[in-house]
């Protein structure tokens, strides 16, 4: 635990409380201090016990209390990265963590839908239990290929309510026509590293830097319903059986041209202006196509794409 975490901590409680209590923020830090280093008390709980006894002292419920500025969302409502959020939830699954550095990863969810969350190992925050419901306060959202997620970080409370919560089903169903495929489509590379997966630009990870990707194939397409259009992922899977094309045929296209764009091109031949009826979970504003089928083909596919093009 570092200092400037228990001092943010500080500092925020110190917010929570300022119109209600004369507090100075280093009394605050001494309170947190003496419990985290003096009684070995996890942050976490540590945060919790101050804030209760100045409720106390305030004579104020948990209710009346801030966020400590955070706002609180529901989960269909996370679509930013890198927010500050409070959220109840419940903890629908959970899966095996992949690195050490990963205490525990799973799926939160609400009534509004469900997310993945991963609780950090260095945040030596409490265990979450299957089937749980809890306050999770101060946890950041993050977003990976339009999938949003949240982290579960050292300044994170964590406090297990006593109530039920009904989990919304957050899949759709559309059918529509395919009206575009989108730039990022295709045969592209993907940085090696280990849980990082990004898409590689111009042979270089984001965060990795240049590596040497490894080959994937993907389609991100635009389904339009005729009332609203849809951002609907296919995967590699997805992709070869929506195309045709297998990863190798994929590779060898783009061997033979000295050109991976020939693929995207290709798959739009194969794909644009054909109806179909995609499922599969929402995250943010995209559809992962889990399950697909072709709705037959339209009766003027050129019709569709004006169409398309006129919005
Ligand atoms: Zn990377």
């Amino acid at each position: 635990m570092t200092e400037t975490d228990l001092r943010t901590h500080a500092a925020e409680i110190h917010e929570q409380f300022a119109e209600r209590l004369d507090l100075t923020v280093e009394e605050v830090h001494g309170r947190l201090d003496t419990l985290v280093n003096e009684y070995k008390v996890p942050t976490s709980e540590a945060r919790r016990s101050v804030i209760n006894a100045y409720l106390d002292e305030a004579g104020m419920d948990r209710e009346e209390l801030g966020g400590g500025g955070n706002e609180r969302k529901v989960i269909s409502d996370v679509e930013t990265a890198e927010e500050w959020i409070d959220l109840t939830a419940k903890v629908v699954e959970l899966w095996e963590p992949r690195s050490d550095a990963v205490a525990q990863v799973g799926l939160l969810g609400d009534e509004t839908g469900t997310i993945k969350f991963t609780k950090w190992s260095k945040s030596e925050l409490p265990s979450l239990e299957e089937g749980g419901v809890y306050d999770l306060r101060n946890v950041v959202t993050d977003e990976y290929e339009g999938r949003y997620s949240v982290k579960l970080n050292r300044t994170t409370t964590i406090e297990a309510l006593d109530e039920e919560l009904e989990v919304g089903d957050d899949t759709a169903e559309i059918e529509g026509a395919l009206v575009d495929v989108q730039s990022g489509s295709g045969l592209i590379k993907r940085c090696p590293v280990e849980d990082c997966t990004r898409v590689l630009q111009n042979g270089r990870c984001s965060e990795h830097g240049e590596v040497d990707g490894e080959f994937d194939l993907r389609i991100k397409g635009v389904v339009d319903d005729g009332e609203r259009v849809y951002e609907v992922i296919f995967d590699r899977e997805a992709t070869e059986e929506l195309t045709g094309i297998t990863l190798e045929e994929a590779q060898e296209m783009a061997m033979d041209a000295l050109d991976t764009s020939v693929v995207a091109e290709e798959m739009c031949k194969r794909v644009l202006g054909r109806y179909y009826r995609v499922v599969g979970p929402t995250f943010g504003r995209y559809v992962l196509a889990d399950e697909f089928d072709e709705q037959g083909a339209p009766a003027d596919p050129e019709a569709v794409l004006i169409k398309a093009r006129s919005m």
